[in-house]
Parts: C-alpha cells; sequence; structure tokens
C-alpha cells in the first residue's frame, strides 16, 4: 500500500527484490521518485481524474482519439486479403507486414524481458521478422522447396517485402497470382507455428 511507503515524512522503499541498477527497471524508479518529490499528500478521499481534459473529466470521445493518434500509423503498404485462405492466416500476414508480430527482437524492443534473442530454430542470429520468414535456414529450405514444387525460377528474398513484391509483379493470371499468394502466406503461417511450438515446446528440435 501507498501509505506503508510513507513513513516519518519521507519514502520508504522496502522491496522483494533487489532494485537493479540502471536499466529500464532503475530509470523507471528514478523517474517515479522524481514524479513523487512534487507530490502532496493531503488527508482528502483519492478521486479519479483524467487528464486529457483540462477540467479533468473523462470523455470516451477523448480516449478514442489518444489511442488513435498513439496508434494508427497510415502506412503506405495495403492491406492484403486473400480469400482462399482462413482468416487467422490473413490477420498473422497483416500483422507480420506491420512488424507487429512477437518475436524476440520486437518483444525486446517493447522492453519484454526475453531469456533469448536468438532465433529459436537456429540459434545462429537474433530473431527478427526477416530472419524467421526469409533469412533463416529452416526458411530457406521451405522457400526452395515451394518453388521447385511450383516449378518456378525462385528469386532472391532478402526481406519479408521482397515475397510480397515478387507476388505482386510476377508475370502470371491474376487467378494464379491469388493462388500463389495464398500457397506463399499458408507457408507463413506454418512457419510461425513451428517457431511457437519451438519455443513453446511442442516440437524437439533435431540436435
Ligand atoms: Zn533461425
Amino acid at each position: 500500500m501507498v501509505r506503508d511507503r510513507w513513513v516519518d515524512e519521507q519514502w520508504q522503499w522496502n522491496w522483494d527484490r533487489s532494485m537493479p541498477e540502471g536499466g529500464r527497471t532503475g530509470q523507471q524508479f528514478i523517474d517515479m521518485q522524481q514524479a513523487l518529490h512534487q507530490l502532496e499528500l493531503s488527508d482528502r478521499e483519492d478521486t479519479w481524474q483524467c487528464t486529457l481534459q483540462h477540467d479533468g473529466s473523462f470523455i470516451v470521445a477523448c480516449i478514442r482519439k489518444h489511442i488513435d493518434e498513439k496508434t494508427l500509423h497510415s502506412r503506405d503498404t495495403e492491406t492484403r486479403w486473400n480469400n482462399l485462405v482462413p482468416i487467422k492466416v490473413n490477420i498473422l500476414v497483416w500483422r507480420l507486414r506491420m512488424d507487429r508480430l512477437p518475436t524476440r527482437e520486437n518483444l525486446m524492443v517493447r522492453g519484454i524481458d526475453v531469456p533469448s534473442i536468438l532465433c529459436p530454430s537456429c540459434r545462429a542470429a537474433m530473431e527478427d521478422t526477416d530472419h524467421v520468414f526469409v533469412k533463416c535456414d529452416i526458411a530457406v529450405q521451405i522457400w526452395k522447396r515451394i518453388f521447385r514444387w511450383i516449378d518456378m525460377d525462385q528469386p532472391m528474398f532478402g526481406v519479408i517485402s521482397d515475397v510480397f513484391n515478387w507476388i505482386d509483379v510476377v508475370n502470371v493470371r491474376q487467378k494464379a497470382r491469388g493462388v500463389l499468394d495464398a500457397i506463399f502466406i499458408s507457408a507463413m503461417w506454418v512457419m510461425w507455428q513451428y517457431r511457437n511450438n519451438v519455443i513453446f515446446g511442442a516440437v524437439t528440435q533435431p540436435a
């Protein structure tokens, strides 16, 4: 309780675990202390205040606007939707193209403690989106086999957007393009499932 931390007119900290020096948590602690420095405690009842409004009142539209400003980025990439595959596959691709999948790199960037930032499949490189779907050896092997199966020359895929760009410009009829797209994004779905299974234990890695 806050009142347990306020002893003899000053703040007393008594953490269960030791406070790390520096780092994100340490900085947050310093920031909190600075914020508390200007705080004056009173005996009044606690109240809620919405700081988005000058008078402290809460208005849903205000929150909506605030969230939109923080989260809605105007992207120049169009949303793709393929009716040949389940919605969940389309949603995965939508997140993937915004780089919003919880790869270890993305988790780390967002300040979440991860046991390792290495790719769980090959452990040879940092796990970012391009690595999972294009660069990792298992992805390379999958793309190779897919191109052998569809009997087309395989282009160089360096980053994930190369895959989508290729689908967009490859010289095939519109219907075939939709099928190719379905094959490719289904492969991405499988790669992501495999990756999750490696992390969460459903697949044992060959030694
Ligand atoms: Zn890898």
